[in-house]
């Protein structure tokens, strides 16, 4: 067990702007049956963060502890609990109450960190990089040739989509809101880059020769949603995974049939790594991606934990780029 007595976290009362982020001295938690102590090393920070921070997702309760992404040893084990031991390199993603340097989780939510990828940038990747895993191998299989338009392609998930899609042999479609950030998106292997999406489906016309995209991975939501439907081909599939610009609301289902029997999906990935099995098997798909050179991440951001509220404030205000960490 560890000699230290106190616990550095970042909490919440009550949810709202950045502000609302405190930072607190607690007692260092004890792990129950199943779970383990983490001492945490670096801890991504996710727009959903910001989702949860704000209300538009709910607490189980208040006060709170936010961040859903960490990395770090395994400092002591509770009863029942085999497949870890103290020392243990590991890392997680979806699972509340993050900001902290020490925090309990299930044994079974935590993935083996392979020697070769640091605590970093496991904290800049687990939750982005099983994202995008889910999003272009599950939830749409992306083959060779397929054109796909993904948003926000230089932050975190959108620069793995970019590089990986690529390796997938799809021709993809970045979009941004700045021509600095294209250039990163180009550099991670987008074949083409849109600034803006004012004309959108027209520039999508134009690149695909008509054709319109089979996918559109839209996480902007609100300001977005009828744009992205607009930029599928008949029977295309609208993958809406984010709400970057707030929820999508009051939708009507015959758009589906206006735009050409499109399919429509909301995914999140806690879904596609709720069982234990799902979740060391799409880590495992991450980390061989990884080994290969595929994916190159970017951490282009780090706070420390006492700094989470700018850290929010930069990702809101759409001044980060690839992943954005707490270092402990
Ligand atoms: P990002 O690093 O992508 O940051 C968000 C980006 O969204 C901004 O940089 C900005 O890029 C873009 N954006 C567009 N409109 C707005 C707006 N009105 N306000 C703020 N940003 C805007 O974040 P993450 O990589 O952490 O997450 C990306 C998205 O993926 C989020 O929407 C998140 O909720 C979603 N997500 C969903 C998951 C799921 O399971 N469904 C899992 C993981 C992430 P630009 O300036 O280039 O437009």
């Amino acid at each position: 067990m560890t000699s230290a007595s106190a616990n550095q976290v970042v909490r919440l009362h009550e949810t709202g702007g950045p502000e609302v982020l405190r930072v607190e001295t607690l007692p260092i938690p004890q792990p129950g049956k199943g779970e383990v102590l983490l001492r945490q090393v670096a801890l991504g920070v996710n727009f959903i963060d910001t989702y949860f921070r704000s209300g538009l997702y709910k607490f189980p309760t208040l006060p709170a502890i936010p961040g859903m992404e960490g990395a770090g040893i395994v400092e002591a084990v509770g009863e029942g609990v085999t497949t870890l031991k103290p020392g243990a390199r590991v890392a997680y993603a979806g699972v509340l109450g993050a900001y902290a340097h020490y925090r309990t989780i299930a044994a079974d939510r935590l993935v083996e960190l392979p020697e070769s990828i640091s605590f970093e940038l496991a904290a800049g990747i687990m939750l982005r990089g099983l994202s995008a895993h889910m999003l272009l191998r599950q939830v749409y299989n992306v083959k060779k040739g397929d054109p796909i338009l993904v948003y926000a392609a230089a932050g975190g998930v959108g620069q793995l989509m970019c590089q990986w899609g690529k390796h997938l042999g799809a021709h993809v479609i970045g979009v941004t809101s700045s021509p600095e950030k294209a250039e990163i998106i180009r550099a991670c292997g987008a074949a083409d880059v849109i600034v803006g999406t004012d004309e959108l489906p027209e520039q999508v016309r134009r690149i695909t020769n008509g054709a319109m995209v089979p996918v559109v991975y839209d996480s902007v939501g609100r300001d977005t949603f009828e744009t992205s439907l607009n930029c599928l081909a008949p029977r295309g599939l609208m993958v809406s995974y984010g709400n970057a610009s707030g929820p999508v609301e009051n939708f009507n289902v015959a758009a589906l049939s206006a735009h050409g029997s499109l399919y429509l999906t909301r995914p999140t990935l806690m879904t596609y790594i709720a069982k234990p099995q799902d979740l060391q098997a799409s880590a495992k798909a991450l980390f061989e991606v990884l080994a290969k050179g595929i994916l190159k991440p970017t951490i282009g951001q780090h706070f420390a934990l006492a700094e989470a509220a700018q850290a929010h404030e930069a990702l809101e205000g759409r001044k980060t780029t690839g992943s954005t960490i707490l270092t402990l």
